[in-house]
């Protein structure tokens, strides 16, 4: 491992994505099926649900929850490689984020993005590119922690639609998984 692994350039500014896996339970994600068990167990049995919720959660170093998040939080940190997160890490858009929500509603987001020239029959184009543009953002860093409760990590990532560059939202999943929860978060000043 060279020491400047983790250091790279976002938005021209050398930054250090030092990658970390959250743990709670000592369990790695690799252990698969195991690691699975002992979650869902540790769940039933009332363990801290926040914790519960960021175990195999991976961020980078400079932008990850408080640690430790509570009295007695005995969960520590994995060290991974950008590499590792970039190869299992992928992101979901549900269309109805578009087809039910953006463009059925009325008002601020649908005028703005058909003011972009996108509308309802644009809506798998734009779920695809949230996905991928997500995907890229985070795997560089590229994003701003935002609120954690029981439902776990919210981060905002921007997007880039024909130039026009705003955030939006998605839930932090193990293994470098992302959902989108709000195409439009505002934008990026
Ligand atoms: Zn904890």
């Amino acid at each position: 491992m060279s020491t400047f692994e983790n250091f790279e350039m976002v938005d021209n500014q050398i930054v250090n994505n030092k990658w970390i896996e959250w743990n709670h339970f000592g369990i790695p994600n690799e252990a698969g099926f195991l690691r699975e068990t002992i979650r869902i167990l540790m769940l039933v049995l009332g363990h801290c649900l926040i914790c519960t919720k960021l175990d195999g959660c991976y961020f980078v170093e400079r932008k990850m929850p408080e640690q430790p998040q509570h009295e007695r939080c005995d969960c520590t940190k994995l060290n991974k490689s950008q590499t590792q997160v970039k190869d299992v890490s992928n992101s979901e858009c549900d269309i109805r984020k578009f087809t039910d929500y953006i463009f059925r509603g009325t008002g601020g987001k649908k005028d703005l993005f058909e003011s972009w020239g996108y509308t309802l029959k644009d809506s798998q184009i734009l779920q695809k590119e949230f996905e991928k543009q997500a995907r890229e953002q985070y795997i560089k860093g590229n994003y701003e922690l935002k609120g954690l409760d029981y439902n776990g990590q919210r981060i905002a990532i921007p997007i880039n639609l024909k130039g026009n560059i705003f955030y939006s939202g998605w839930m932090v999943y193990p293994n470098g998984k992302l959902k989108n929860t709000t195409p439009f978060g505002g934008w990026v000043k």
